[in-house]
């Protein structure tokens, strides 16, 4: 018998998808001691005592069952009330609770993009948008935004003349810059989103640490009604990112196409988590304060610091500093990488972000004011110990 063409065993889409840049330097971490990383995107502080109790009274009770697809009705009234301090009144039944903002992002995708469709990225971007997007079958389209530029109208509509894209995906506070928009600035972004009749796929998992002006939601402004699906969840605001909860809050037609997916893969984000999602809406504020209030010390500090050797712009929210080592001659890769093995400080290189990302690098400013005190010493050193 002839033999048969062998079948590739794996999606030939993965093909075109880069491994994450910041995991091999996770790897390098390994095995090293006294290492300060400021590598990890992840709250320092555990989470709220109050929310775990919640969970653990709620496991005693044996509360450990599914869900309706949509997420507890409780949660889903909660999440609706919260977002109005953010401009936007939404309905509890557009609302459908996943298993992190990352569900909540890969169903967004699959709802809406179609092979071929163009896809819009502001870079820097998080790691995950681009293979994403790409896996669904999209075009990713790159505007190129490092700081200290900003997405305006006119980065927008230049953008989009020639391709005619579905999709925007923003996101403020942005992972890496630290960028973000006041509500002037969203109106522009807004009126650019109409001309070129698109979706917005808005990541707002910043939404609390902001420093500067309160965040408003580009879904509450006027135009925006059926074209915002607005992405949200605990694991920054109530550091909670093991236990996976958030949120997608979309018009009717968008939150169908997103539920029929999500019925089928996840079933229902876990109940223990939405129960805690419950409490930290209701009760948390507090906690969010100090944390938020933290953040803010840490920031002014270490920019400062920072600003003594490398350009660095002033984030207005989340918890990372994005400092250009263009002066030092190295590719961001070559910096981390002698950063980490001359001075232990693990960073990530600007270049995962995407090539827009090149010339800087991403310090997670999440860690206590001692390591962070430490960590600024090291990396002037290293910067001077190039000069
Ligand atoms: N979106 C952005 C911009 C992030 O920075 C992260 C985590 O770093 C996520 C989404 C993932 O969020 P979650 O833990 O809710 O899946």
């Amino acid at each position: 018998m002839e033999k048969m063409k062998e079948k590739k065993k794996v999606n030939e889409k993965l093909l075109e998808i880069k491994p994450s840049g910041i995991r091999r330097f996770f790897d390098l971490i390994i095995g090293r001691e006294d290492v300060i990383s400021l590598g990890v995107g992840e709250p320092d502080f555990p989470t709220p005592w109050r929310i775990r109790e919640e969970m653990i009274y709620s496991l005693e009770k044996g509360i450990t069952s599914y869900t309706s697809n949509y997420g507890l009705e409780e949660l889903r009234v909660e999440i609706a009330k919260y977002y109005r301090k953010f401009g936007l009144d939404a309905n509890p039944d557009n609302i459908v609770v996943t298993s992190g903002v990352s569900e909540g992002f890969d169903l967004s995708l699959r709802a809406t993009v179609n092979p071929g469709d163009f896809v819009l990225i502001p870079e820097p971007s998080y790691v995950s948008y681009q293979p994403l997007a790409i896996l669904c079958g999209g075009n990713v389209v790159t505007i190129s935004i490092p700081p200290p530029s900003r997405l305006t109208y006119e980065e927008i509509t230049t953008a989009s003349r020639m391709i005619d894209p579905k999709i925007l995906i923003l996101n403020y506070p942005s992972n890496p810059t630290g960028v973000s928009y006041s509500k002037k600035e969203l109106e522009e972004i807004a009126d650019a989103v109409v001309e070129m009749d698109m979706i917005v796929i808005s990541d707002e998992i910043y939404s609390e640490l902001t420093y500067k002006f309160p965040h408003t939601s580009i879904a509450g402004l006027n135009g925006m009604e059926d074209r915002v699906v607005v992405l949200n969840g605990f694991s920054k605001s109530f550091a909670m990112t093991g236990l996976r909860i958030g949120y997608v809050i979309a018009p009717d037609e968008i939150l169908d196409a997103v539920l029929k997916i999500h019925q089928y893969s996840m079933l229902c984000a876990p109940i223990t988590s939405q129960i805690g999602a419950i409490e930290a809406l209701r009760n948390g504020e507090s906690e969010l304060d100090e944390m938020r209030a933290e953040y803010m010390r840490r920031r002014n500090f270490f920019v400062r610091k920072l600003n003594e050797v490398l350009e660095t712009h002033m984030p207005e929210g989340a918890f990372y500093a994005f400092p250009s080592i263009k002066d030092t001659g190295l590719s961001s890769e070559e910096f981390a990488e002698r950063l980490l093995l001359e001075k232990n400080v693990a960073v990530v290189p600007g270049n995962a972000f995407g090539e827009s990302g090149e010339g800087y690098i991403r310090c997670a400013y999440a860690v206590s004011m001692d390591k962070l005190r430490e960590a600024a010493d090291r990396i002037s050193e290293f910067v001077n110990s190039l000069r």
